[in-house]
C-alpha cells in the first residue's frame, strides 16, 4: 500500500500514498495518508487489539501455508495429506479475514 499511487477522489490530484498512524487512546491505532493538495484524510484502516490479534493469525496461518508446501517438498508429506492440510488452513484464513474485515469495518464507522 505503502508509496501507491491513486487519485484523490475529491480533488483529483495524484497522491503518492504515505501512511501515518495516529493513536486514539491505548488501543486504537488508525492507519490514513492526507491528499497533499486538499488535505482529504484517507483512512487506510483502524485497527484495535483485537484486530491486531487477528492480524497475527493470519500471518501464522500463512506461515503454516509455507511449512505445509515445504513439508511436502521434501517428502514428509504425501499429496493428499498436503490438499487436505492446505484445505484446512485456507478454510480458516478465509474466516479469519472475514472476521477481522468485520471487525476493522465497525470501526470505521466509528472513527472515520
Ligand atoms: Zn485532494
Amino acid at each position: 500500500m505503502e508509496g501507491n499511487i491513486i487519485y484523490c477522489n475529491k480533488c483529483g490530484e495524484i497522491i503518492k500514498i504515505k501512511l501515518r498512524k495516529q493513536k486514539r487512546g491505548a488501543d486504537i491505532e488508525i492507519n490514513y495518508f492526507r491528499c497533499k493538495n486538499c488535505k482529504e484524510k484517507y483512512i487506510f484502516s483502524v485497527l484495535n487489539q483485537e484486530c491486531r490479534k487477528l492480524q497475527r493469525e493470519i500471518r501464522n496461518l500463512q506461515k503454516s501455508k509455507n511449512i505445509s508446501a515445504s513439508d511436502f517438498r521434501d517428502g514428509k508429506t504425501t499429496e493428499d495429506e498436503y490438499v487436505k492440510a492446505i484445505n484446512e488452513i485456507e478454510k480458516e484464513l478465509t474466516e479469519t479475514q472475514l472476521e477481522m474485515k468485520e471487525k476493522m469495518d465497525e470501526l470505521l464507522t466509528i472513527y472515520k
